[in-house]
């Protein structure tokens, strides 16, 4: 098995990047739950034949699609040694918690966070976005509001996001008890950054209306086109006025790794709570998102509950200080920190950082290349690691949501599509640290021959 998954990982080129499942593996992946056992060697056989050469194929340089990292090799065989271990990370007394804090006191020390900070790690930003939304609402409320609930509370609390924004913050204010309708998606500018005179102004709209704003949710790297809002502006504007300062990094806070990349992220030190994904820009395999928040108390205060099954004692194995159970909604939780400690500690933080300015350097050779070629037409400014573009067309809405699909169906490159103000993109983020210069090269090449053959049949 492990000599199957390092040469799937190894001769990645030789495999299209995607191909769609058979039928046939297909209806056996719908069979029933076996009542007899089977041999390992056979079930090993049907993953050979019926899952892998069907994967999403974000392994693949050629995968850059969405917000995707590719993995590597030493966090694989880290969720190897983990799911050994079968470690519970909830709490207790035990080096997998201890690895975990590691990690934590790396992260408090690279965003320039106090050591009352704490961090942990959780399944993507996601999550990390509703934790920041609830610690935010706890300390705008008041503990007794996680007995009494939103609706017991006189105050109608309103955040602020820009309008780029993820869609998991209007979902994190949802499954808060909110509403998405109190999240404020403030306008941007001509890069996709808020405009802060236009945050100012809702805010102050929202005092006048007798509401209370309490959060603010500042972009590093947004989804569309990888935007970093100005985040010691907003840091000193939510200081200003009193609101948690939470910043969305799930692509791009790790981008401080990077010396060319750091600058762009000042302010960032500033905030109260940070999400961020070590399965994106991190190369961590999935998953393994992080919350990291200044104020370990505050962090307590929103999700501490002890069960008397949860007795805390001075020794033994229910000892231990830290218990991650007390800082998230999880009890059970998986050694997510071991594949990432082993992943900083094969590659250091400085390759870590080179690789992803590499994705970058990736990323505006192929902006150069669409701007070379008349065909083309880039659709917003390359700022980090993520390329809008789309084939010139009468009907180019249709035409370029089709030629994604051909793209992906061809094998050789997979972006995604994105709308952006109103038009059909092609979107390539370049995450994966295997993608190279010709593999943008591949995909401009490859979106001419469709955008040809589908705009003029008779010359294909
Ligand atoms: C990917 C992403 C998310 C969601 O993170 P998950 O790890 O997929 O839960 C949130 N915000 C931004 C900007 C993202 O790129």
């Amino acid at each position: 098995m492990l000599d199957d998954i390092l040469d799937y990982v190894e001769n990645i080129r030789e495999r299209p990047v995607w191909q769609p499942m058979t039928p046939a593996a297909r209806s056996r992946l719908q069979a029933p739950l076996p009542c007899n056992p089977s041999e390992l060697g056979a079930i090993h056989a049907e993953f050979m034949r019926d899952v892998l050469p069907y994967a999403s194929g974000n392994v693949h340089p050629g995968f850059m699609g969405w917000a995707q990292g590719g993995g590597n090799v030493a966090g694989l065989l880290a969720e190897m040694l983990a799911a050994g271990l079968n470690a519970n990370l909830g709490g207790r007394d035990h080096a997998p918690i201890a690895v975990e804090e590691q990690v934590a006191g790396w992260m408090r020390k690279l965003f320039g966070f106090p050591e009352t900070s704490a961090g942990l790690f959780v399944t993507g930003t996601s999550m990390a976005n509703l934790m920041g939304v609830l610690a935010a609402r706890t300390l705008a409320l008041g503990r007794d509001v996680r007995r009494s609930g939103i609706a017991a509370c006189p105050q109608k609390l309103t955040a602020y996001a820009s309008a780029a924004s993820h869609g998991s913050v209007a979902k994190a204010m949802d499954m808060a008890g909110i509403g998405s309708d109190a999240l404020r998606l403030i306008p941007t500018d001509g890069h996709h950054r808020i405009s802060v005179t236009a945050l100012e102004a809702a805010i102050t709209a929202d005092r006048q209306a007798g509401r209370t704003p309490f959060l603010l949710i500042g972009n590093a790297g947004t989804v569309d086109i990888g935007a970093i809002d100005a985040l010691d502006s907003l840091a000193r504007l939510a200081g200003h006025e009193g609101l948690w300062f939470h910043v969305d990094g799930a692509c791009g806070a790790l981008g401080i790794l990077a010396p060319d990349l750091a600058p762009l992220l000042a302010g960032i030190q500033e905030a109260d709570s940070i999400a961020f994904d070590f399965h994106k820009w991190g190369q961590v395999p999935y998953d393994a998102g992080f919350f990291l928040a200044r104020d370990r108390a505050q962090l307590g205060a929103t999700f501490s509950s002890h069960g008397s099954y949860l007795r805390r004692e001075g020794r033994g194995l229910a000892g231990g200080a830290f218990w991650p159970c007390d800082f998230g909604p999880d009890l059970s939780r998986g050694f997510r920190a071991l594949k990432t400690w082993f992943t900083l500690k094969a590659h250091g933080s400085q390759a870590l950082g080179e690789s992803i300015s590499h994705t970058c350097r990736v990323a505006r050779h192929l902006e150069a290349r669409i701007a070379e070629t008349p065909e083309l037409e880039l659709l917003a400014p390359v700022q980090l690691n993520i390329v809008c573009y789309r084939y010139r067309a009468t009907n180019a809405d249709e035409l370029n949501a089709e030629l994604v699909a051909d793209l992906h169906e061809s094998g050789l490159v997979a972006p995604s599509v994105t709308i952006l103000d109103g038009r059909v993109a092609i979107r390539a983020a370049i995450l994966n640290h295997r993608t190279t210069f010709s593999d943008a090269d591949a995909l401009v090449e490859a979106t001419l021959a469709f955008g040809e053959a589908r705009t003029n049949p008779l010359a294909a």
